[in-house]
């Protein structure tokens, strides 16, 4: 539901699409000052979310080039009706995850307190356009304190699980405690910070959508006794095989797997896969492609089995009858 939008642009090497929800957004927002005749108020309301957005691009390119320092790409960013959203290939565990993390937040609060130093210091903000730079720096403000809740999956609860990680190397773990402190923040955050209202809440079950599906995603490729989670597993390379035997190398299956596993290591396991894949001959590639509906079909465990059919997608089987 945050991956498709409208693409805006391209900047440093990065896709920015706007998600077409937020469209609604702004228009709830200018509604009320529209309905009252007051036009100023609405072309206010406007330019203040305009700002508010290019604010959250900035605080996303803080993520972008923290992560590229630490080998991870960004193809995309998607801004969506609450916020923006940088689609990493990967997240590195432990201190790279907390230090990506970190600097999104940091970047919010430099700007809000360069934007607010002068009023700080006591410029009042008694006309139309000194009380609207206020208002861009006093957003700046809330999103980094927004954001640096230990919120899992927002920056805060990254935070918290990238050190709970350094500290005891198990990645299931930290992300349960990441997830249940977040769970007992995000109320509270919510009566303290932001109005109940219809638009919150949604936001708030989002986030807790989000939470639930990063968690089941951890669980299901983890283990708390890997050595290092941040390698590449065999059987993910296995897994990856399968799948590009049954879709080909490219397909959207194939690339949903990369996205999923992709690090230096397993990127470069999988462009030999695709290598072997393409030079096999028919009879060895329909080998490879009965092996791997075999090992769907005997794996004796259900749940498993289940959690490979909703990655495979459901019409696995039916495909193959074909
Ligand atoms: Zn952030």
């Amino acid at each position: 539901m945050f991956s498709g939008g409208i693409r805006l642009c391209r900047l440093f090497g990065t896709e920015i699409f706007l998600q077409p929800l937020w469209f609604v957004v702004l228009f709830i927002f200018a509604l009320p000052p529209l309905l009252g005749g007051n036009i100023i108020g609405a072309v206010a309301v406007v330019l203040l979310l305009g700002c508010l957005y290019i604010s959250v691009i900035g605080h996303e390119f803080a993520h972008i080039f923290a992560g590229r320092y630490f080998g991870v790409q960004t193809p995309k960013i998607v801004i969506n009706f609450f916020g923006g959203a940088a689609m990493m290939e990967r997240i590195p565990f432990g201190l790279p995850e907390a230090i990506i993390g970190m600097v999104g937040p940091l970047f919010s609060y430099a700007v809000g307190m360069i934007i607010m130093l002068p009023f700080f210091l006591g410029v009042p903000h008694n006309n139309l356009v000194l009380e609207f730079i206020y208002n861009v720096g006093y957003v700046n403000l809330l999103l980094g304190l927004f954001n640096t809740l230990p919120i899992f999956p927002m920056d805060g609860g990254r935070i918290l699980r990238g050190v709970l990680f350094y500290f005891n190397n198990k990645i299931v773990r930290s992300t349960k405690i990441a997830m249940i402190v977040g769970f007992i923040t995000l109320p509270f955050a919510f009566i303290t910070l932001i109005p109940i209202n219809m638009f919150s809440i949604v936001i708030m079950g989002l986030l807790v959508w989000m939470c639930w599906g990063e968690w089941k995603q951890v669980q299901m490729i983890y283990r708390d006794d890997m050595e290092d989670p941040n390698l590449v597993r065999p059987d993910q390379v296995a897994y990856y095989a399968m799948v590009v035997s049954l879709y080909g190398p490219g397909s959207k299956q194939a690339n949903d797997a990369r996205t999923m596993y992709s690090n230096i290591e397993f990127d470069k396991l999988a462009d030999q896969t695709d290598a072997e894949w393409q030079a096999s001959s028919p009879a060895e590639k329909l080998k490879t492609q009965a092996l791997a509906v075999q090992y769907l079909l005997e794996k004796h465990d259900p749940e498993a089995l289940s959690q490979l059919q909703d990655l495979l997608g459901k019409d696995l089987l039916g495909k193959n009858k074909q």
